[in-house]
């Protein structure tokens, strides 16, 4: 199969080509056809097997297909993720993958001053990309609210898990709409992993490498 037997919206396409993707990878030929159909899911990848653009590429095509203004202090998307790298290059693939749309992306996490995070959502975001602290802190400042998520994504959930984001992320995911699409990728899956993906979304299709 190639990208244009997928369904996905011209612009991705041509972000696709412009990047120099011939073909979808195994995971993205997995996630990606379901992920269009709504279809919760629960990937297990690891880092350079394509896993960003397989949530990445579903999640474009709905912000292409259901253009909506922004609403204050909200955001469309949701992706958490454990590190500050791994946010920012997420942030960074859905600029590239977004580059013939108007999509607004942002990043947020800690370890830097909050004030410009807060300024950032003012105006609110498409795709906000965040680590589980600093958006609690987000929220608690009422600079952020959750209640308008369509699509909420956890990146690398084990290793959140093993940073000691357990508490924050049960925090945050009753903030999140129930009536939501959610994408969970995980490199392993041992019991823990399981179970919390198992409370966080609904039947799901797994997919692994
Ligand atoms: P990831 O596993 O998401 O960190 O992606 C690993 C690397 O593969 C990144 O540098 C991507 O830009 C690249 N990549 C992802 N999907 C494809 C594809 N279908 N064809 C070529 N390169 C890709």
């Amino acid at each position: 199969t190639d990208f244009n037997s997928l369904n996905l919206a011209e612009p991705i396409l041509k972000a696709l080509a412009a990047e120099g993707y011939t073909k979808p990878t195994p995971i993205q030929s997995q996630a990606i056809p379901p992920a269009l159909e709504g279809r919760d899911i629960l990937g297990i990848a690891q880092t350079g097997t394509g896993k960003t653009a397989a949530f990445a590429l579903p999640i474009l095509n709905h912000l292409a297909a259901n253009p909506a203004q922004l609403k204050a202090k909200s955001t469309r998307v949701l992706i958490l993720a454990p590190t500050r790298e791994l946010a920012s290059q997420i942030a960074v693939s859905f600029r590239t993958y977004g580059q013939h749309m108007k999509v607004s992306v942002a990043t947020v996490f800690g370890g830097i001053p909050i004030n410009r995070q807060i300024r950032e959502m003012q105006r609110g975001v498409d795709v906000l990309v965040a680590t589980p602290g600093r958006l609690i802190d987000l929220v608690q400042q009422k600079a952020l609210t959750l209640s308008n998520v369509e699509v909420l994504v956890l990146d690398e959930a084990d290793q959140m898990l093993d940073m000691g984001f357990i508490h924050s992320l049960r925090k945050i995911v009753p903030m999140v709409p129930k009536q939501r699409h959610t994408l969970f990728f995980s490199a392993t899956m041992p019991k823990a992993i399981a179970e919390l993906a198992a409370q966080f979304i609904k039947n799901p299709v797994k997919v692994s490498v």
